[in-house]
């Protein structure tokens, strides 16, 4: 069985900052989504975002080209498979999108110390890979259940992990913000990755921390409704993250799994 998807997406500025450094990307084409949430001086974070997101687009929809033209000559010999492993694609898309960034900066020496966070998801057939890198995380509600995907790289969770912080005290820790990796940073990128089977009516959440340093899993799960539909999920989250203060920038991205 294969699948298509329906996303949408939301970013919001929030109630503190002056301006919106994260940035998503939809592509229902190739099965893609992508959040990312940059950082560094005098803007200059919105720039590492953009060029992630602009960065694992275009890796992942050329390959996807590719990979639709090699097939047609393999099915052409009459030996062909279109089960090819795919985690590696979006894993792949992260790690050039962070030599993007580092050339970015190679270029430009004021865009120094910019960096970004990135969690995005890839669907093919009836698997779904989710990869990050940072402290973007990824959900999936499946049978009324909300489930988190992804480990935050920070140092707060790297706490959580050895048993000195419970997941709540991790979530309004001062030290919060400490992220361990991101787009931009150190010479190599290790990039995490997941692959799930999907399953119809199964809808995945992607954000940026300015969503769950305000709001606890319990929290996200209460404003998401599915008879409500996509956009106003998106506008509901958003609207939960700024009623308890916005103090960062909110980004979300659901998307939903549907027969196709
Ligand atoms: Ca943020």
């Amino acid at each position: 069985m294969s699948f298509r998807i329906r996303a949408c997406g939301l970013s919001d500025v929030g109630l503190a900052r002056s301006h919106n450094e994260d940035c998503f990307g939809i592509d229902a084409e190739n099965r893609l989504a992508v959040v990312a949430d940059g950082m560094g001086g005098h803007s200059h974070g919105e720039v590492a975002s953009r060029i992630a997101v602009q960065s694992i687009h275009d890796t992942v929809s050329k390959t996807a080209h590719q990979e639709t033209a090699r097939q047609e000559d393999l099915l052409a010999d009459g030996n062909g498979s279109k089960d090819e492993a795919h985690s590696r694609v979006l894993a792949e898309a992260m790690r050039r999108a962070h030599q993007q960034v580092l050339g970015a900066i190679r270029e430009d020496g004021s865009l120094y110390g910019m960096g970004t966070t990135v969690v995005g998801f890839l669907l093919q057939g009836d698997k779904a890979v989710v990869a990050h890198v940072g402290d973007s995380r990824a959900y999936r509600v499946h049978r009324d259940r909300l489930e988190l995907l992804t480990q935050d790289h920070t140092w707060v969770n790297e706490q959580v992990v050895a048993g000195f912080l419970s997941a709540e005290q991790a979530r309004v820790h001062p030290l919060k913000n400490v992220i361990t990796r991101a787009l931009g940073g150190e010479s190599d990128v290790i990039v995490d990755t997941r692959e799930i089977v999907v399953e119809e009516g199964d809808l995945y959440l992607l954000c940026s921390d300015g969503l769950t340093t305000m709001l606890n899993d319990g929290d996200i799960h209460s404003a998401v409704d599915l008879d409500a539909g996509l956009e106003s999920t998106c506008r509901s989250l958003v609207q939960a993250a700024n009623s308890r203060g916005g103090l960062d920038n909110v980004t979300v991205v659901l998307v939903a799994i549907e027969k196709s």
